[in-house]
């Protein structure tokens, strides 16, 4: 069923080089209404159980060092088919491949330091969420 809701983390690179309030002002002016929203960091080992899914890939050490490497930005939008919405807004996971205009195209670095975060379905955008955040669903 679908929620409505989807997660998001404005990832390290993009905390550190300032983008938090352009990325957050791309997010409301694209419709999307914040839910809940925190600034924290996450230990390499939070970060392996966040992708675990990718634990067999080549770039899961990498991505675990990077996603703790400095502080991020995890928040819980909704939108009306949010998470289909929020991926094409952020864009390709490869910056070289996002189209103009996305997230990852004005501020991803690589194909690992990438900005941010968008859930891929609703179920994992639910898992994600109540990963930072408890009971929301008033909010
Ligand atoms: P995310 O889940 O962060 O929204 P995504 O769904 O676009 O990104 P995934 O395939 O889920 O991409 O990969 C998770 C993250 O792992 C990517 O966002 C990126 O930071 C990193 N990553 C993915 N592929 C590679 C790769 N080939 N080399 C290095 N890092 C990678
Ligand atoms: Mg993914």
């Amino acid at each position: 069923m679908a929620t409505n809701r989807t997660f998001t983390m404005i990832k390290p690179d993009a905390v550190a080089d300032g983008h938090t309030g352009a990325i957050i002002k791309m997010i409301e002016e694209a419709g999307f209404r914040i839910v809940a929203i925190k600034k924290t960091l996450l230990t390499g080992e939070r970060a392996g159980q966040f992708y675990a899914v990718h634990s067999e890939r080549p770039f899961y050490q990498g991505l675990c060092d990077y996603m703790s490497s400095g502080a991020i930005v995890p928040m819980i939008l909704e939108k009306e088919n949010a998470v289909a919405d929020f991926r094409k807004l952020i864009g390709a996971t490869n910056p070289a491949q996002a189209e103009e205009g996305t997230i990852r195209k004005l501020y991803a670095k690589s194909i690992e330091s990438n900005a941010i975060h968008g859930s891929d379905s609703d179920e994992n955008a639910a898992i994600e969420g109540s990963f930072f955040f408890a009971a929301t669903e008033e909010y």
